[in-house]
């Protein structure tokens, strides 16, 4: 590999793994620190109901939700509890909106990814001073 590719594929790794930091931090506020699946505080993690592999809903509101670390590693085998939340709460076509989304390949060039965490930096950054209203809403659509 050429020193300019791996500094490519360097940046990228970078880039996705500070997407993930800032956009987990997103998450959990967005659900006001609690476990949407049981309701604890305690632990808390960003977990994806489809998984994160796909980079389509990676960094997607409606895919990732605030969970405590006994419910995220549950997902895992069973995905029922939070498909039923989002269901119960976004409505099944926006369930199935989310699964498209989810099936749809993309591409992000590292300045697509560069751009998108400067957006969600700002987020965070707004939110120090105007508290939940600075931050994104989850769309229900029944
Ligand atoms: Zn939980």
């Amino acid at each position: 590999m050429s020193t300019k590719k791996r500094s490519h594929s360097a940046e990228r790794k970078k880039l996705v793994k500070e997407l993930d930091k800032v956009f987990g931090k997103i998450v959990i506020l967005l659900d006001r620190k609690r476990c949407v699946v049981c309701g604890k505080t305690e632990n808390l993690q960003c977990g994806h109901l489809f998984s994160r592999v796909a980079y389509s809903t990676r960094w997607d509101f409606m895919n990732a939700f605030c969970q405590c670390r006994g419910c995220n590693y549950r997902h895992e085998h069973d995905p029922t509890p939070l498909t039923l939340y989002f269901i119960n709460t976004f409505g099944k076509r926006a369930y199935e909106q989310l699964y498209r989304k989810y099936r749809t390949p993309i591409k992000y060039s590292n300045e697509d990814l560069k751009i998108r965490l400067n957006i969600l930096k700002g987020v965070l950054k707004r939110y120090e001073t105007d508290g939940y209203k600075a931050l994104p809403r989850r769309i229900k659509t029944t």
